[in-house]
């Protein structure tokens, strides 16, 4: 791998050296070490919100988090990505109070003791290996590796009622503390996530389903390309897509587009090519997801990686929110013989997938890295990302 890989660590070994910068810096041992990984959607792009469904799964790429409760009301948090600690109280952590960085963990402590949850003082550091901003869900990390960390410390059992309990817990963090709109795929799969799947997420009724996804098992690699760009009119490309497919649904009498049965009939009947577009790309897609999960069922990587290029061939022509840098990535890697490749995340910058044979996973990174710096860009980040595991106690 080229030297622009972004390597997830060695757990344990991550685990050991934030359990020494604990005591460092707090004087004492944490009673914890927590983990919660960022994610990648393998396909379901920009259907949340026409209720359908995506398949994000669990990055090898994680965030850390040692714990330790005070005797006192003080809520003390480092990063040691960041270079200002934070310092606050337990009655005041909610929306108004903690801000930046600190407003994700603070958040999570607040959520919780509105959850009704008797949270202590607390002394928390964090470390993580999930890019920043890369699409990659470095928040929700932050989030679901202190949530599990603080249910330990109350002596709760971390089983599937309380993992869906924390998921509503870090959305409400993300949401009313950080102030940031977030969906609930990121905080769903960082804490269902199981190793060797992909998760099934349907939008609608939040529903999920396991599905099995080893690439490695099959003499493939799941190839992440953080293409290290974030174009400035992201947001409102978000928003004016999302008002498209309103637009689109209300011209034909839905509420929203998952409910659509004859979509062929249904797009013929829009009128606004723009709109068209729009829709197209939704029912595409969801048929798309459809296509996956059974071929990742029957283990026909060949045809998946085929679903993943058709499916960036329409985020870029029909949805338009690809980039020159994520076009790039995706149609160097499959020149180089990746199996597909696409955008992944909401668009204008953030990451790319591919899918690789493992020989192959070297000259594939390398080519990208090449590309960009022939354009003069900003080198890539380059993350082999085997399906990770869901949020859990290290140590
Ligand atoms: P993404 O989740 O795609 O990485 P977001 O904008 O949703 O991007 O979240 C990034 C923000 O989350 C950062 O700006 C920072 O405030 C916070 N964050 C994420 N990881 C950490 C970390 N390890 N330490 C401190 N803050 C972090
Ligand atoms: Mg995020």
């Amino acid at each position: 791998m080229p030297s622009a890989q972004v390597s997830a660590g060695v757990p344990d070994e991550i685990a050991d050296s934030l359990v020494s910068r604990f005591h460092d810096t707090v004087g004492r041992e944490p009673v914890g070490c927590f983990v919660a990984p960022g994610r990648v959607n393998l396909i379901g792009e920009h259907l949340d919100y026409n209720d359908g469904k995506c398949l994000p799964m669990a990055l090898p790429h994680a965030t850390y988090a040692a714990l330790a409760p005070r005797d006192d009301d003080r809520v003390n948090l480092t990063s040691l990505q960041e270079e200002e600690p934070w310092q606050g109280r337990l009655g005041a952590l909610g929306p108004g109070h903690a801000e930046g960085w600190a407003a994700y963990v603070a958040g999570v402590a607040w959520a919780l003791q509105e959850d009704g949850l008797d949270i202590p003082g607390l002394d928390i550091v964090v470390d993580s290996r999930v890019p920043v901003g890369a699409g990659l869900s470095s928040s929700a990390a932050l989030e679901c590796s202190v949530a599990v960390g603080l249910c330990a410390l109350i002596g709760l059992e971390l089983d599937h009622d309380l993992r869906r309990r924390l998921v509503s817990a870090c959305m409400r963090a993300e949401r009313e503390v950080a102030g940031a709109p977030t969906g609930g795929m990121d905080q769903t799969i960082a804490l269902l996530a199981e190793r060797e799947h992909a998760l099934l997420l349907d939008c609608r009724d939040w529903s999920t389903e396991q599905v099995p996804w080893d690439p490695s098992a099959h003499g493939l690699e799941l190839l992440v390309i953080d293409t290290r760009a974030q174009h400035s009119h992201s947001d409102g490309g978000y928003e004016s897509r999302r008002n498209d497919c309103e637009e689109a649904a209300r011209s034909l009498g839905v509420d929203t587009l998952r409910e659509v049965d004859d979509t062929s009939a249904a797009l013929e009947s829009l009128s606004d090519t723009r709109i068209r577009r729009r829709a197209r790309h939704v029912f595409t897609e969801m048929a798309r997801v459809e296509a996956a999960v059974d071929l990742l069922r029957r283990s026909e990587y060949e045809s998946l990686g085929q679903v993943f290029t058709s499916s960036h061939a329409s985020l870029r022509d029909d949805f338009e929110v690809s980039c020159p840098e994520l076009d790039l990535a995706v149609d160097t890697a499959t020149e180089e013989g990746a199996l597909g490749a696409r955008m992944t995340g909401g668009g204008f910058g953030g990451s790319a997938i591919a899918l690789v044979p493992g020989d192959r996973l070297d000259t594939v990174g390398e080519a990208i890295v090449q590309a960009y710096r022939s354009r003069g860009w900003e080198e890539p980040g380059l993350l082999p990302a085997n399906p990770g595991d869901g949020a859990r106690r290290l140590r």
